[in-house]
């Protein structure tokens, strides 16, 4: 399908010469014919289908009578609530479970008219870089043989990329909507944490969860955000902060001072090919008449243990609740409530769930919780203090999204601490609660995509998101090139 954006469908049902009924149809078709990407753990294709006719008829007997939404068609991440469907978390132990309520977030997607086409596949418990711990097996990128999509959000990226949806949900911990996007060549979207509630997002770290989007440009982004953003009663850490009109974005190109970490980019971890291309991407900044300053942020090595060491500890308490009793999976050879407990567990979560769930008990028990959970508080602290005085400076902090590009199915599951690493430069913007948006910026030499990254001060979505689409819509976005 040729429709990757919402102004020119919106422009063409406005025409008549599309109706959301074909577009749907068009989209089931996407979906029937990748289905050997194991992409949608759940299709609702009837009832698309029949939402569809329903918005198509209110549209023409009225065609103001549509919510903004008309025509947008996406799939969820699932770890999202949608009632009266299921939600699994990618997980076992919650194979058979029904949500009860729908998340506030797609609530009011849906009070805009939205479609959502399925449930779609994701790292179990959004725990991971590859979409290659899910219960329910890999997803796969479409750009490349046997290449991961990234993760946590794998299968919501690969559902745009593979033209199956429009948009889709993802969740965003310490990368998983701004990693795939990058790893399958779109845009992903984290928000300030907050800025979207989390009422009927299953919690995997609370402190760092956000929901956040992954489309093919930025004003989707915008849109998408801009609905879905502002406080809710039942999240008491959504934000108050007025909601901005961010589907405004202005081109205004005036002279920005950015910063990037030099560090970051002579990291020994990184690519060649991205390092390359991410100068390069600097350096036309500059020659746009941006400030462009290297800063040193001796911080860098700390992030991902720091991320780590709090996210596990905050796993290990949210998923106490699947315990057999109240949710999902019970185990049938038991004998008492600690068999229960103990089996139910052991059968319903996968190996990289089971190690997070100890790991983050470890570092929470009394004796080490000093030595490892205190001093991550404190690093965390140092973290935020030190970026917020890089925003008294600079108004964007750019970095790349991955050291690599999409590695091959397999390849870091032997080795979990290798995929945690690959995390380096994503999972600032969680540890700090600031917005971050991936872009696509080139192709290495085996036509694998990137992305740039850019960074902004808390509750500045609509200054950030029209620099990415001042970047997007101008030279210095290196779409479906090979290397710059
Ligand atoms: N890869 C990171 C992790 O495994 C990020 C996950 C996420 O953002 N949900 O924790």
């Amino acid at each position: 399908m040729e429709n990757k954006n919402f102004v020119s469908i919106q422009s063409q049902l406005a025409s008549g010469h599309l109706t959301v009924s074909t577009l749907v149809s068009g989209y089931l078709k996407a979906i029937e014919s990748t289905k050997e990407l194991n992409i949608y753990l759940e299709v609702f294709a009837e009832e698309a289908i029949t939402r569809a006719k329903e918005l198509d008829k209110k549209f023409t007997a009225d065609a103001t009578s549509v919510g903004r939404l008309y025509g947008m068609v996406i799939s969820i991440k699932d770890v999202i609530c949608y009632k009266d469907h299921p939600v699994t978390g990618g997980s076992k132990i919650l194979a058979d479970f029904e949500s009860l309520y729908t998340a506030t977030a797609l609530q009011r997607l849906l009070d805009e008219d939205v479609i959502v086409i399925g449930r779609v596949n994701c790292d179990e418990f959004a725990m991971g870089s590859g979409n290659e711990n899910s219960a329910y097996g890999p997803t796969i990128n479409a750009l490349g043989e046997n290449r991961v999509p990234g993760g946590s959000s794998g299968a919501s990226a690969v559902a745009v990329q593979a033209d199956t949806c429009l948009a889709s949900l993802g969740s965003d911990t310490g990368g998983s909507v701004r990693q795939p996007a990058a790893f399958c060549g779109l845009v992903g979207f984290k928000p300030t944490y907050g800025r979207i509630s989390r009422y009927g997002l299953l919690a995997y770290a609370s402190s760092f969860d956000q929901i956040g989007t992954i489309t093919n440009n930025v004003a989707d982004a915008a849109l998408l955000l801009e609905i879905m953003a502002g406080p809710d009663a039942y999240d008491s850490t959504a934000s108050p902060e007025t909601v901005e009109k961010y589907t405004s974005l202005d081109t205004q190109t005036r002279p920005k001072k950015i910063a990037y970490f030099k560090s970051a980019l002579d990291h020994p971890s990184m690519d060649g090919e991205i390092r390359s291309a991410s100068l390069e991407f600097l350096e036309k900044l500059k020659k746009n008449g941006h400030e462009v300053i290297g800063l040193n942020f001796d911080l860098l090595n700390y992030l991902i243990p720091a991320y780590y060491v709090l996210t596990t500890a905050e796993a290990s308490t949210n998923l106490s609740r699947y315990d057999g009793v109240r949710y999902g999976h019970r185990s049938t050879e038991v004998n008492d409530l600690q068999e229960t407990y103990k089996k139910s567990r052991t059968e319903g979560f996968g190996t990289e769930v089971k190690r997070r769930i100890l790991l983050g008990t470890f570092v929470l028990s009394s004796g080490y919780y000093d030595a490892y959970y205190g001093k991550a508080q404190k690093v965390r602290r140092l973290i935020t203090e030190q970026t917020k005085e890089i925003f008294q400076s600079y108004d964007y902090l750019v970095m790349p999204v991955t050291p690599s590009v999409a590695w091959k199915i397999g390849d870091k599951s032997i080795d979990p601490v290798a995929a945690y690493l690959a995390d380096i430069y994503t999972v600032q913007a969680n540890m700090t609660g600031i917005p971050a948006i991936a872009i696509p910026l080139g192709k290495n030499k085996e036509s694998m995509p990137f992305g740039i990254q850019v960074m902004s001060g808390r509750h500045t979505e609509l200054s950030l998101l029209s620099f990415a689409n001042s970047i997007e819509t101008s030279n210095l976005y290196i779409k479906n090139n090979t290397l710059l």
